[in-house]
């Protein structure tokens, strides 16, 4: 259930709406806007009755939300989140992107890329640190080694950090480094670790599960956000249909779709969503014009010797040609890069 109050409601309106809506035995959320404070009540009786909230003083209208997803869905916020990370906003006016070597590999592999991805104009430096790969023969990833060394380079570069939380166990320890913490596609439907994920204050950002619908990456992200972390970022990077000559299908109509749903930011990641390099700039174009909040690049300093996707990966001169086209871009669709 959502009630919405009326402007200029007082506080002691709003608790002693809260009050009720306790009493009625909802698990409240409360969503303060400009306009309007937005109190979203989860877990209550299905068969509600409307008409007493909505006769409670201030309130401007109570009604049912329809869709599985309650604190997801854009009723929650109609005016769209902006999570904050340091000095930058995800669904705001910039376009925000993220960009890195798929894995760190060495101090000098992660200071060149650093480099570029700072010369090019991103904001944060991706690199995974303890992924778990999907050969348990393939490069297996730095660990704390890999993370401390993100860090430190990208501090030195003023970049933020994104790093992958590959299980519950290990929030705190990628906490302690990175600055978003990644939820990887094969992690979508960690119940455990996204329940772990909403008691922590980090920004989270959610990548779609291979197979999953745009309804299941909501209720995921519900799992999140009940928890009472509302930093939530949305990532689409692909998902597996019949086609072969792609690593996977960029469903760039899931960001106008997410935009209707729900209220959080959504970024691309065109390096997972094709796996070939010479498709990545023309997808994050794409993305970009249809309206994404960031993009997720990989990018790496010789992506022919990279440890982990290589192929998907862009040289530095792409990153850049690429950054330069976004510039572009994003004006014509009422943005900055
Ligand atoms: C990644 O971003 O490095 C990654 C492994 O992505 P995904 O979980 O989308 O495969
Ligand atoms: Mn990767």
């Amino acid at each position: 259930m959502i009630v919405v109050m009326q402007t200029g409601a007082t506080e002691e309106q709003i608790d002693s709406v809260i009050e009720r809506m306790v009493e009625s035995g909802f698990d409240v959320h409360r969503s303060t806007g400009v306009m309007h404070t937005v109190l979203g009540g989860v877990g209550g009786p299905e068969n509600v009755d409307l008409a007493m909230f909505e006769l409670l003083d201030g309130v401007k209208e109570a009604h049912r939300i329809g869709s599985p997803y309650k604190l997801a869905s854009r009723s929650f916020r109609p005016a769209g989140t902006v999570v904050k990370v340091g000095p930058i906003e995800f669904g705001g006016h910039r376009v925000i992107v993220m960009a890195g070597p798929g894995s760190v590999e060495s101090r000098e592999q992660i200071e060149r890329s650093a480099e570029l991805v700072a010369r090019a104009g991103a904001a944060v430096l991706r690199g995974g640190a303890l992924r778990p790969r999907s050969s348990p023969y393939g490069f297996q990833e730095l660990g704390e080694e890999g993370l401390r060394l993100l860090r430190e380079t990208a501090d030195r570069h003023g970049l933020l950090v994104l790093s992958e939380v590959p299980d519950q166990t290990q929030i705190d320890l990628v906490t302690r480094y990175a600055d978003i913490l990644q939820v990887g596609a094969r992690n979508m439907q960690n119940f455990t670790l996204l329940r772990e994920l909403g008691k922590q204050r980090k920004p989270v950002l959610l990548k779609r599960g291979i197979a999953s619908t745009i309804e299941e990456l909501l209720l995921s992200a519900e799992y999140i956000l009940s928890g009472g972390n509302y930093d939530v970022i949305l990532c689409e990077r692909g998902i597996r249909t019949f086609e072969t000559y792609t690593r996977h299908t960029l469903d760039i109509s899931a960001i106008p779709v997410v935009k209707k749903l729900s209220h959080l930011p959504i970024v691309a990641d065109p390096s997972h969503g094709t796996g070939r390099r010479d498709k990545v700039s023309a997808m994050a174009r794409a993305a970009v014009a249809a309206g994404a909040d960031g993009l997720l690049v990989e990018v790496h300093p010789d992506p022919d010797r990279a440890l982990t996707d290589g192929a998907q990966s862009l040289r530095p001169d792409q990153f850049e040609e690429l950054m330069r086209q976004l510039r572009i871009i994003a004006p014509a669709v009422g943005r900055t890069l």
